[in-house]
């Protein structure tokens, strides 16, 4: 069986960075582990209780199992954090390995120790036995640290699907970050980035490994009634992307969205 392992700093980083992934995993039937350094008790919003409550229901509707490693928000060590995590991933040998993007000086501190850490487990690790993948920063104003390599992309139903596990998170609703306008609006704007003619996108960049197409490159579906009111697609057929996810076709593998790579011109 696949499995997906996310690790992070706080409970709601692994549904801001890729919480879109992360339901396409369960609806997949993947074994899906979330794990947690610290339950956030640091919060300005909260109790550490309803927090990690608020991470069991994020868990139970992935239908997957919640690891709490117990360790102090907003100071996390790398000798604390590593042997944890690396036995969790020798235990669990999954196939995906996602955490958080966190390089920026403005992020979260522990932010920066969890992916210092992941970096020097996946570095440590055998090329094949995973694929090491880092989801974008949780909230970052400064794109430049987010340089993806490739991109999960999808339609509306996804969407709907991720917005539902950060409302999970009910403590943290007055921030803005976790409105469902910000979060459709940046993923339309990777998919803007990524070239795709999917909805919406998240960006991933890769430390280790080669993303499982099972996972990355599924069929998408698309529930675009944009493009099905435009006439570029229509309601009755399943569509698949391409490997550079800019090019739709239908099953009979009739391109209907997208210009080949060899005709696409350099810039628009
Ligand atoms: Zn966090």
């Amino acid at each position: 069986m696949n499995t997906l392992l996310c690790i992070s700093a706080h409970p709601d980083d692994e549904a801001l960075s890729f919480g879109a992934l992360l339901m396409q995993a369960a609806r997949l039937g993947w074994s899906i582990h979330l794990a947690w350094a610290t339950v956030g008790e640091k919060s300005s919003s909260l109790d550490a209780n309803r927090r990690w409550q608020e991470a069991l229901q994020v868990a139970d509707l992935l239908k997957a199992t919640a690891h709490r490693f117990g360790l102090g928000d907003g100071h996390v060590s790398m000798g604390e954090f590593i042997p944890l995590a690396d036995r969790l991933v020798r235990e669990l040998k999954p196939t995906v390995v996602a955490w958080p993007c966190g390089t920026s000086p403005e992020q979260h501190q522990d932010h920066r120790v969890i992916h210092e850490g992941m970096l020097n487990i996946a570095g440590r690790s055998p090329y094949a036995s995973s694929c090491w993948c880092i989801g974008q920063p949780p909230v970052e104003p400064d794109p430049a640290f987010c340089q993806p390599q490739f991109y999960f992309c999808y339609g509306e139903s996804l969407l709907q699907d991720s917005i539902s596990l950060m409302a999970a998170y009910q403590s943290e609703k007055q921030k803005r970050f976790a409105s469902p306008h910000f979060l459709r609006s940046r993923a339309e704007q990777w998919a803007v980035r990524a070239g795709t003619a999917a909805l919406f996108a998240e960006p991933f960049m890769l430390a280790k490994g080669i993303p499982p197409a099972d996972l990355f490159l599924r069929e998408i579906e698309i529930e675009s009634r944009s493009l099905i009111a435009n006439g570029q697609l229509t309601n009755d057929s399943n569509y698949h992307f391409d490997q550079s996810m800019s090019l739709l076709s239908n099953d009979s593998g009739d391109t209907v969205f997208g210009t080949p790579a060899t005709s696409r011109p350099t810039n628009s």
